[in-house]
């Protein structure tokens, strides 16, 4: 029985997790971080921002959300739009999304 109940606290919990990641700029460190860290100017360093990102909770969700909003500037989830441009390259040129030449 106490397995019962321990499932159940723990389902809740997880739910309430979940719903509360669903909104993750409510956990985003950056709204409390200079955003001229975030958008630097063309040579600036990205490290700062970088180095908030690496402790993010919701780093995966951010950058889920700049890539399929296609955000141009700045630093999202860890990654400078230079390095977003890179990864977005390297999925569209994945051997699963390749078409097979013979
Ligand atoms: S990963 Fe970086 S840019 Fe994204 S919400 Fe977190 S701190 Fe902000």
């Amino acid at each position: 029985m106490w397995i019962t109940a321990e499932l159940l606290a723990f389902a809740a919990i997880a739910w309430v997790t979940l719903w509360r990641l669903d909104d993750w700029r409510e956990w985003a460190l950056c709204a409390e971080a200079d955003p001229d860290a975030f958008f630097p100017e063309k040579g600036e360093s990205t490290r700062a921002a970088k180095n908030i990102c690496r402790r993010c909770l919701v780093k995966v969700e951010c950058l889920r959300s700049a890539l399929a909003n296609d955000e141009r500037f700045g630093v999202w989830g860890g990654l400078s739009d230079r390095e977003r441009r890179r990864l977005r390259r390297m999925s569209s040129e994945s051997p699963a999304t390749c078409t097979d030449p013979t």
